[in-house]
């Protein structure tokens, strides 16, 4: 079988679905690993490290496709490479069936049966294939270390005989798997860390990373008791842009991470608030793939605010890590492959009833099989 990775072509996606070590992995279960030439180089990959490691390197997409019966990918293809994946071809990667209605029609035509990993379900046995997990994680991360090179003061406190420079204030909107992983970073790097959430189980979370707890609790914060917050009500929003404007004012950094499935982020951070902030403040919002949680954010873009505040709103935070990004991902396909692969016929099998299967195939054979995209295209 033969197993097909192609330099992404997003611009500024600098992410690569297969490493050294995954190659050698994916090598041993006896798969034809063939990946196109310079496709790791923007996560410092070279060619030789992949050819080291048991893949042949070939000179263009074209190439590394022909015959391929797997592909994996970052993100999903763009026209013209989905137009040379042979048909019946197995495609793994984040393609965003969930923002794309159309995508699962489009593979189903093309007759590629397709994995949309970030549909993957959040159980135990998922867990090291979690595409979602490992990307947030480190942009939780690279938010704090940007958004501390931003900050024109410092991060610990730090006392010198020409006197003292207080620690960083840092809120953290959102503690999720991003969130968390901005508290314990900004923590390492000695700032003061508060941090809010809806869920009640994030309080707990929050508080054992040593940040305080900031957030309105009342019967609808209470019902968040999913893995996953639900859109807030009106009225819920109204409490908690007042107490978020009142602490964003306070602090000096605020990275937002607040996401809710399937929909736009939430503004939790307005415009307002962000005028009442102090001149040299950051915001770092990596929510800006879905709009943003700050009303002043512009998606893909660096702004400086009229009150001097800098606005971090890029795009693709796990690409800005993408030496760590890439080994983490490569992973977690590695992974989500062996699990399915039969030793028999040195292919993967994915079993129709299977709960991560379920989760994540769009297609089967040319027809869609998932039970999102199926009502969809009916
Ligand atoms: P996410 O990316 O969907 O959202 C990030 C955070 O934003 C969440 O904590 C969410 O509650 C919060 N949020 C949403 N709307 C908000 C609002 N209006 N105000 C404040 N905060 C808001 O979440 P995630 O990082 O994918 O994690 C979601 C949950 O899933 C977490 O509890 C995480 O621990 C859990 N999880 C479980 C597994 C597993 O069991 N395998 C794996 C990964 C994550």
């Amino acid at each position: 079988m033969r197993l097909a990775v192609l330099k992404e072509r997003l611009p500024g996606e600098t992410r690569v679905a297969a490493v050294p070590d995954s190659v050698k992995k994916l090598t041993a279960l006896g798969i034809q690993v063939v990946i196109e030439a310079g496709a790791g180089e923007s996560a410092a990959i070279s060619d030789a490290a992949l050819r080291d490691a048991g893949a042949e390197i070939v000179a263009d997409a074209a190439t590394a496709l022909a015959g391929a019966g797997v592909v994996l990918t970052v993100q999903a293809p763009d026209d013209a490479t989905l137009a040379m994946i042979p048909r019946g071809a197995l495609l793994i990667g984040t393609l965003g069936a969930a923002g794309n209605p159309s995508l699962a029609q489009t593979y189903a035509a093309a007759g590629i049966d397709a994995c949309s990993m970030e549909l993957l379900p959040r159980i135990t046995r998922a867990q090291s294939m979690d595409v979602l997990s490992s990307q947030a994680n480190l942009a939780g991360y690279r938010a704090v270390i940007e958004g501390a090179e931003a900050f024109p003061r410092g991060f610990a406190m730090m006392m010198t005989a020409a006197g003292t420079v207080p620690p960083a204030r840092v809120f953290v909107v959102g503690a999720g798997v991003a969130g968390l992983q901005a508290i314990a970073t900004a923590r390492r790097l000695g700032a003061i860390v508060s941090a809010t959430d809806v869920r009640p189980a994030a309080k707990e979370e929050i508080k054992s990373l040593g940040a305080t707890f900031i957030g309105v609790e009342d019967e609808e914060s209470k019902a968040q008791t999913g893995a996953y917050a639900k859109e807030m009500s009106a009225e819920f929003r109204a409490k908690q842009a007042a107490l978020i404007a009142e602490t964003v004012a306070k602090n000096d950094i605020v990275i937002c991470t607040a996401l809710v499935m399937g929909r736009k982020a939430p503004i939790i951070v307005t415009s307002e608030a962000v005028a009442a902030m102090r001149m040299g403040s950051v915001i770092v919002d990596i929510a800006a793939d879905a709009g943003g949680n700050c009303g002043a954010t512009v998606p893909g873009e660096r702004i400086v605010t009229d009150n001097g505040v800098v606005v971090l709103g890029y795009r693709n935070w796990p690409a800005r890590i993408g030496v760590a990004a890439s080994t983490l991902y490569a992973r977690n396909l590695l992974t989500f492959l062996t699990n399915f692969w039969d030793k028999d016929s040195k292919t993967p099998k994915l079993p129709p009833e299977d709960d991560i299967v379920k989760g994540v195939l769009l297609t089967r054979g040319g027809a869609i099989v998932h039970p999102n995209f199926v009502q969809q295209a009916a």
